[in-house]
Order: structure tokens, then C-alpha cells, then sequence
């Protein structure tokens, strides 16, 4: 039989992962709760169908959304967003249309491939592959497609699939760092695994979450954050710091 203070020690263990735990979770509802209650919902992915989205999520690889947007304009132009009448538009013209979202030629390879890949799956029917195929699968797979990474796969499956899985960019990394989540040099995958660890597993909360985030990345947690005015300023580690500086000098 184990000593008592072993049995002790392991359940004081658990209970401070328990307490650890409880905590994250309350921080990251907090944050939520301000970023909705500041900047309401964001009716994201802005696209009207799956084939969209999925173009949209190959599209914005290094670039500003403004531009992708414009890309999908043309393309909107030219034909249906639908698979068949995508691929039917020679790689040439593909790249000419998407040329706003630049690195078009690179990028309409990379579309033309993703396309050809989906509509192999499930004998034509990747729509259900995408929907059903267990969540770590279709992830993989994902990523084994050339030019496919992290950040546009969990979008293609959140947004484009309605899946349980959270999406991290640059913003999020910023963000979660600034604010006392994780560590500077934290990754995508540890990112992901803090958000999903934390949150209850919910599509919709994952969508306006992350959202929310690039909302809050665009407009106060820049590369120069903007604390005074930004709504998590109270709750955040670098913001209450920055207002502590401030306040001395009656700046805010
Ligand atoms: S308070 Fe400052 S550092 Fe914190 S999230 Fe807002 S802008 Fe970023």
C-alpha cells in the first residue's frame, strides 16, 4: 500500500492541475466575454459557400485580407466557385485573376493542386470526408497537401467544415503572449492545445473566437500595441503594465 503523504502529495498534485486548469479557463471566458461586449460579433469566415471559404484560406497565405478580397472579386467574375468550374480555368488565367493576392503564380498552382486533392476524397463527396472524417485524420491529411500549413488547414476545417479545431496566427501568438497566456516563444501547436484545453469544444465559439482576436490584433494589439484604449487593457499583464507607466504622468 502506498505511504499516506505519497497519496497526499499526489493528490495535491492534482488539485493544483485542477486549480491551474479552472484558472485558464476563467481567463481565457474573460477575454472573450470583453472582446464580444467591445466589438460584438465578427459573422465570420467572410464568404458565402465552403468552395469560398477554402479559397479564401489558401489565398490570404501572406497577404491582407483587402487583397484576397479582390482576388475572390475576380474570380466571382469569371465563373462559379464551385470545384469543376474552378479547375476548368487554365492555371494561366487562374493566376491572372487571383494576381491581387500576390505570389498568384505560386498560389494558383497551390489551388489547382488543393482542388484536385479534394475532389479525389470520399469518391467525388468531400463535403461528408471533410464534415465526418474523424478530426485528427482530416488534419493530417490536410497538411500533408503541398503548401497546406497549420493555420490554413484548421481554417479550411473550422470555417469551411463547421470542425471543433481553433485557429492560430500571428495575431493569437501576439496576443496570448502579451496578455500573460503563454510564453514569447510559443508555437502553433502549444497555442492550439492552450485554446482547446481550455475552451468548452464548440465550432461556434472557436469561429468568433479567433475572429475576435484578429479583430483585436487589427485594431489595438499591433505590432506597437495600443493599450490605453484597448479593451482588455485591465486584464492584460502588458497592458496593466503600460497604463501603471502612464498614469504617473496623467496620460490616460
Ligand atoms: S492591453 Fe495592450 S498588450 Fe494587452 S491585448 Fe490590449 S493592446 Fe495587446
Amino acid at each position: 500500500m502506498q505511504h499516506r503523504s505519497v497519496l497526499f502529495s499526489q493528490d495535491k498534485a492534482g488539485y493544483n492541475r485542477h486549480m491551474a486548469h479552472a484558472r485558464n479557463t476563467k481567463k481565457l471566458t474573460e477575454v472573450y466575454d470583453l472582446l464580444y461586449a467591445h466589438y460584438g460579433p465578427q459573422h465570420w469566415w467572410p464568404g458565402d459557400t465552403d468552395v469560398e471559404v477554402i479559397t479564401g484560406a489558401i489565398l490570404t497565405q501572406n497577404t491582407s485580407w483587402g487583397n484576397v478580397a479582390k482576388a475572390i472579386v475576380n474570380l466571382k467574375g469569371e465563373t462559379e466557385l464551385e470545384l469543376g468550374p474552378l479547375l476548368a480555368i487554365p492555371e494561366e488565367r487562374l493566376a491572372e485573376l487571383i494576381r491581387p493576392s500576390g505570389y498568384y503564380r505560386q498560389k494558383a498552382a497551390r489551388l489547382r493542386g488543393f482542388f484536385v486533392w479534394l475532389g479525389s476524397l470520399n469518391s467525388g463527396d468531400w463535403r461528408t470526408w471533410l464534415k465526418k472524417k474523424p478530426l485528427n485524420e482530416a488534419r493530417d491529411a490536410l497538411l500533408a497537401v503541398h503548401g497546406i500549413g497549420p493555420e490554413t488547414a484548421d481554417s479550411i476545417l473550422l470555417y469551411g467544415a463547421d470542425r471543433k479545431t481553433f485557429v492560430i496566427d500571428k495575431y493569437t501568438l501576439r496576443f496570448g503572449a502579451r496578455y500573460g497566456l503563454y510564453g514569447e516563444k510559443t508555437k502553433y501547436q502549444e497555442a492550439r492545445a492552450y485554446f482547446m484545453d481550455h475552451l468548452p469544444h464548440s465550432a461556434k465559439l472557436y469561429n468568433e473566437y479567433h475572429a475576435l482576436i484578429v479583430r483585436l490584433g487589427a485594431t489595438f494589439c499591433k505590432s506597437k500595441p495600443l493599450c490605453t484604449h484597448c479593451p482588455l487593457n485591465q486584464t492584460c499583464r502588458a497592458g496593466k503594465k503600460d497604463l501603471k507607466h502612464l498614469k504617473p504622468h496623467g496620460n490616460i
